[in-house]
């Protein structure tokens, strides 16, 4: 179903009115997580006046250590529904269990399927029988085709709206915390009608990578991107060495603006 054979033309998922996909550029940001009412409030509103359309924010946090920050869990989607209804973004957010899908399918506008569990096959199925847009990032070490799978999973159990999510792959090179892979953005635009987004801030892990990368993506015809951005990057309680600033944010919307006049993409 995710083939382009099945389907010539371009997928275009529609989120509250905000559209994805095929001539659309979508850009989704907010901080790692939700750290609490304040941070999240002030977070929504400055990455919306500079141009996000989307807010993310995780609640539930797959962590390397059990002893980090695991997310502000219910409180924390409590607080992401409150931001949506102050700023009137949609809101993303990842889900880590099975157990959640018909709470998220309720009350989240996207829902976030990380690296981790990109072949947590019982998820994907579950998240195949709901009606609601999936963002389905890239394994930390899967090919295009288990990527691709993954995201047939969800469509084979009959949900069409899938999301896909470049967000770097692990190789041998240690300097960034990821090797940010821009040309699977043309394989899975050549094998799949599906949208493509990319994010840089999980790609690279440096803050000063981020936006030469976010302009990388849009060059390449990537349908958005994912940006982390933290008020207080320093005490974030996770990924504050690759959050940017808000106002390193709104020059990051304005220099990706004018790779989109180039390619001829909406935003
Ligand atoms: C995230 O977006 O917060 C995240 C954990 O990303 P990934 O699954 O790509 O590591
Ligand atoms: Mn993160």
């Amino acid at each position: 179903k995710a083939n382009r054979k099945m389907q010539e033309e371009c997928t275009i998922i529609d989120v509250n009115g905000i559209k994805i996909g095929r001539g659309n550029f979508t850009i989704m940001s907010g901080p790692c997580s939700v750290e609490s009412r304040d941070q999240i409030l002030e977070v929504a509103r400055s990455v919306k006046a500079s141009g996000a359309q989307i807010l993310r924010g995780g609640a539930y946090k797959p962590r390397t250590s059990p002893y980090a920050f695991q997310g502000m869990e219910l409180e924390g989607l409590e607080l992401l529904k409150e931001a949506k209804k102050e700023t009137g973004m949609p809101i993303v957010t990842e889900i880590m269990s099975v157990d959640l899908v018909e709470k998220f399918a309720e009350e989240v506008d996207i829902i976030q399927v990380g690296a981790r569990n990109m072949q947590n096959f019982d998820l994907l199925k579950a998240l195949g029988k709901i009606d609601k847009p999936i963002l389905l990032k890239r394994g930390l070490s899967a090919t295009i085709e288990e990527w691709l799978m993954s995201a047939e999973y969800i469509m084979a159990g009959g949900n069409d709206k899938v999301i896909l999510c470049e967000r770097g792959i692990r190789t041998y090179e240690k300097y960034t915390r990821n090797t940010l892979d821009l040309s699977a953005v043309l394989a899975v635009k050549k094998l799949s009608h599906l949208p493509v987004i990319v994010d840089p801030s999980h790609a690279t892990g440096k803050r000063w990578m981020v936006k030469k990368l976010a302009m990388a993506a849009a060059a390449v015809g990537a349908d958005g991107l994912m940006i982390e951005v933290h008020n207080d990057p320093e005490n974030a309680l996770c990924d504050g060495a690759q959050s940017l600033r808000p106002e390193q944010f709104e020059d990051l919307v304005i220099d990706v603006k004018k790779i989109l006049e180039v390619v001829g993409k909406k935003m």
